[in-house]
């Protein structure tokens, strides 16, 4: 297969992504299905043969849109948090990450205070609200990412949650054992489909199953018409290659990275998307914005397109959100209350289990369920 030479400047495709859409449960849809080729290694991971990479990506910060200064852009970064998995201990310390954890602590205090004083579940929902919000808007998303193409001959990033993707990996040792084929392979290769059923009333009670995909031929056997099922035709072309090189990402470096100290600083920031661009040394110039916009690695989320097939939630989230709650600070006070952060940041801080709110539309629930959904259990 010859290798595409990749498009830059002008013609820079942004990479579209991926996931696995929700049943529609107001049109009364129970399952709704993703169909899709795994795309062999390719650019920096095809020496190593990877064609996934997990990480989790920090939502709470926005920049300034490269060409509409009155609009903003989510800048997106890798978390840098490592565990170990033995002992629960962060051996690297996020700071953005003790941050969300600090706030969350806050909030659980704040609803357990507010309770304590006889607030109604009303009452407190308004209390806690900003910090709430600042909560839910500092989305932090763990995600595989591979490189895929779809049935409708389209490329891009899938992102998996970890729970579909050891199915998906489970599948894949099947395809090898039994019917002793490479299932990602340009030349053999499989169609995969997820199918997500809906458990429950709410966005995130749902449960994904993998499958390969079949297909019914019709051949004739000893003069006989007979209908089989064999694999989807899943071979890769050249022109399905140099699609990949265009469209796909470069898997290792596709998620934004910056340095611990950048994220010091943006967690000390006020968040305001002058300052945060500074912090990731991005200008706003005219002369170098054209530049800028060719160049930039990172995804403009409000010209991204939404794949028929998916949403990306981080990237749809409300970017208006008012986090007006000040930069370090342990102490806040809601509606003429004071609430404490309960500890100090430790200098070794271990896991604390705090709720994941991270897809929870919160916009929706009734106060109960609101509060609920805050509290450390
Ligand atoms: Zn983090």
């Amino acid at each position: 297969m010859a290798f595409a030479k990749p498009k830059y400047g002008s013609d820079f495709t942004y990479i579209k992504e991926y996931k696995v859409p929700q049943p529609d449960l107001k049109k009364g849809e129970n399952t709704s299905v993703l169909e899709f080729r795994i795309i062999p290694p390719i650019k920096s991971f095809e020496q190593a043969g990877k064609w996934a990479v997990y990480d989790a990506l920090h939502y709470g910060y926005c920049g300034t849109h490269p060409r509409d200064n009155s609009k903003k852009v989510v800048r997106p970064f890798v978390c840098p948090e490592q565990k170990d998995y033995n002992t629960k201990l962060i051996t690297h310390v996020c700071k953005e990450c003790n941050q969300i954890r600090l706030r969350k602590e806050t909030l659980a205090a704040a609803i357990a205070k507010a309770e304590q004083l006889k607030k109604t579940p009303e009452e407190i929902r308004k209390l806690v609200s900003p910090l709430a919000d600042w909560v839910k808007f500092h989305n932090r998303d763990a995600k595989w990412k591979i490189n895929i193409k779809l049935p409708t001959n389209e490329f891009g990033v899938l992102k998996l949650s970890h729970t579909t993707k050891k199915l998906l990996d489970v599948e894949i040792n099947a395809v090898m054992t039994n019917r002793h084929i490479d299932p990602i392979d340009g030349d053999q290769g499989v169609w995969f489909r997820i199918t997500r059923v809906a458990t429950g009333d709410r966005p995130n009670d749902v449960r994904d199953s993998v499958s390969i995909v079949m297909v019914q031929k019709n051949v004739q056997v000893d003069g006989q018409m007979m209908t089989v099922e064999v694999l989807k035709d899943a071979k890769l072309t050249e022109a399905d290659f140099e699609q990949a090189m265009q469209k796909c990402a470069d898997l290792p470096t596709y998620s934004p990275r910056i340095s611990d100290d950048q994220i010091d600083m943006l967690v000390k920031s006020s968040g305001d998307p002058e300052e945060v661009d500074k912090i990731w040394g991005i200008s706003h110039s005219t002369e170098e914005s054209q530049e800028f916009v060719d160049d930039d690695p990172l995804p403009d989320f409000s010209k991204q397109e939404t794949a028929t097939v998916a949403q990306t939630a981080p990237i749809t989230q409300d970017t208006t959100a008012t986090t007006t709650i000040a930069p370090q600070s342990t102490t806040f006070n809601l509606g003429g209350i004071e609430f404490a952060t309960p500890q100090k940041e430790s200098e070794k801080p271990k896991e604390t289990p705090v709720p994941d709110i991270m897809n929870m539309n919160t916009k929706e629930m009734t106060d109960e369920e609101f509060l609920k959904a805050f509290k450390v259990s």
